[in-house]
């Protein structure tokens, strides 16, 4: 497939704007080769793919600059086609008069995320893929690096894939059925057909499930401290942020102008909501009226509820969390403070019990912050985990179409019905591969890339 908007050669900067110590230019398309052969000091249409030339670049007879050409010839480039990349000197100079050169030599400047969509059409990789490379790049932290690695390599594609296939070959029976509609034939068994569909429900299920552990994994995970005053909860967040494996960072918030303070466990990024509302220490659940605080609870996936297992009674700690499960969907976790002041015989031993003055129990609350996102997903890379929301949405989708066709297995409605479930299944697992395109989709997933991707 290949449209011919794409078919000229392109042309920008890969490596980020700016001033740096060397830049990359990438060119990709038909003439890329004798674009840059034709202002390289040596020739270069002799040369092999894969090889790397030094030499100068001439504008006229003013010299550019002294680069480095690496030639990859197609279809074993990251597009599929002919392509040069150019390191050259880091000044925006320099990368300025290339990209000029070029362009005034007949490439266009590329689109954002061009050389991406184009590995797509030329079948180097599917749409999954090509949107992997656009999460690699921005992953931050161990597991969301690799989420994307594994989804970049193509695991997910393909588990996606073998699903169509089978669904495919049923569809195919039944249309064959319709072909035959006089002759009131049964290609395709009903019994085998649930079964199948049945199956495929069930993967389906665990990769919609998946994407509450991948969503967060790529997004970091919303974490409230909740308690009543004195609780603990500014020491306990010290003791968090101080931890040393923790990697600490401090970033402005994306919807709020407030700081949001980060840790890393596991290779999860966990992000601490309203921290300065907990610094303040006015508000909370006997002073809140509520309000502050349930607000928070709703905004996270996890809430870390803290007491002073000293001077909080079990009555004053259910009706908390009353008011707590009442309000927020999210995960609470509950947890004893100020263990050093002599342990409470009447907490239930699986309770955490920490000192966040002392440190202690710290460790045994991170883990079990890790292990509520994780649960059954492990990062293995035999396990696939959906990250992305399109493909959680189209997966959604396929699996509420196979209810249907499964409804209309056991009404027994006609084949041509029967089909066109199956179809609209298929149609939204094409999508997340790429099978099914349109030039919107393809559009609103290239165009959120950077230029030069
Ligand atoms: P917040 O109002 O919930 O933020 O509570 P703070 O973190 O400000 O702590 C209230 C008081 O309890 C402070 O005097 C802390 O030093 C003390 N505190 C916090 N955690 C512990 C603990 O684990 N053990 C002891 N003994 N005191 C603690």
């Amino acid at each position: 497939m290949m449209i011919p908007q794409y078919q000229d050669t392109v042309v920008a900067l890969s490596t980020a704007p700016g001033l740096g110590a060397i830049a990359v230019l990438r060119i990709s398309g038909k003439d890329s080769f004798s674009l840059a052969d034709a202002v390289f000091s040596k020739s270069l249409l002799d040369k092999e793919s894969h090889t790397a030339h030094f030499g100068r670049i001439k504008d006229g007879d003013r010299v550019l600059d002294e680069v480095v050409v690496v030639l990859f010839k197609g279809p074993n480039s990251y597009t599929g086609e002919d392509t040069v990349e150019i390191s050259c000197h880091g000044s925006v100079y320099i990368q300025e008069q290339l990209l000029e050169l070029f362009i005034r030599g007949g490439a266009r400047m590329a689109k954002p995320g061009e050389f991406s969509m184009r590995a797509f059409l030329n079948g180097k990789m599917d749409l999954s893929q090509a949107e992997a490379v656009n999460d690699l790049i921005e992953a931050q932290g161990d597991a969301a690096h690799e989420l994307a690695l594994n989804q970049m390599r193509g695991g997910f594609g393909k588990e996606i894939a073998v699903l169509r296939d089978e669904l495919i070959h049923f569809a195919s029976l039944i249309e064959l059925e319709l072909d035959f509609a006089e002759e009131d034939v049964v290609f395709a068994n009903r019994t085998d057909l649930s079964d199948l569909v049945n199956a495929l429900q069930k993967k389906l299920k665990r990769l919609v499930d998946s994407f509450a552990t991948g969503n967060v994994i790529r997004n970091g995970v919303p974490v409230a401290i909740i308690g009543r005053p004195n609780a603990g909860k500014s020491t306990l967040l010290n003791a968090f942020l101080n931890e040393e494996r923790a990697i600490v960072s401090a970033i402005a918030g994306t919807t709020r102008d407030t700081i949001e303070d980060v840790i890393s466990i596991a290779g999860i990024q966990f992000r601490f909501i309203d921290t300065a509302g907990i610094r303040d220490t006015v508000d909370e659940i006997e002073a809140i009226g509520v309000k502050r605080s349930l607000e928070k609870a709703s905004e996270a996936r996890i809430i870390i509820y803290l007491y002073d297992h000293k001077n909080t009674t079990s009555e004053e700690v259910e009706f908390d969390l009353n008011l707590l499960r009442e309000n927020s969907k999210s995960e609470i976790l509950v947890v004893a403070n100020k263990i050093d002041e002599g342990q409470n015989v009447q907490l239930p031993a699986e309770q955490l019990q920490i000192s966040a003055k002392e440190k202690r129990g710290i460790e045994e609350l991170q883990d079990a912050l890790s292990s509520t996102i994780l649960k059954n997903n492990s990062l293995d890379s035999g396990n696939t985990i959906v990250s992305n929301a399109r493909h959680y949405e189209a997966l959604t989708g396929a699996l509420k179409s196979l209810d249907e066709v499964l409804t209309g297995i056991s009404s027994d409605i006609s084949g041509d019905f029967l089909a066109i479930d199956i179809r609209r299944a298929l149609h939204f697992l094409g999508e997340i591969t790429g099978e099914i395109t349109t030039d919107d989709l393809l559009g609103n997933i290239f165009g959120k890339f950077c230029i030069g991707k």
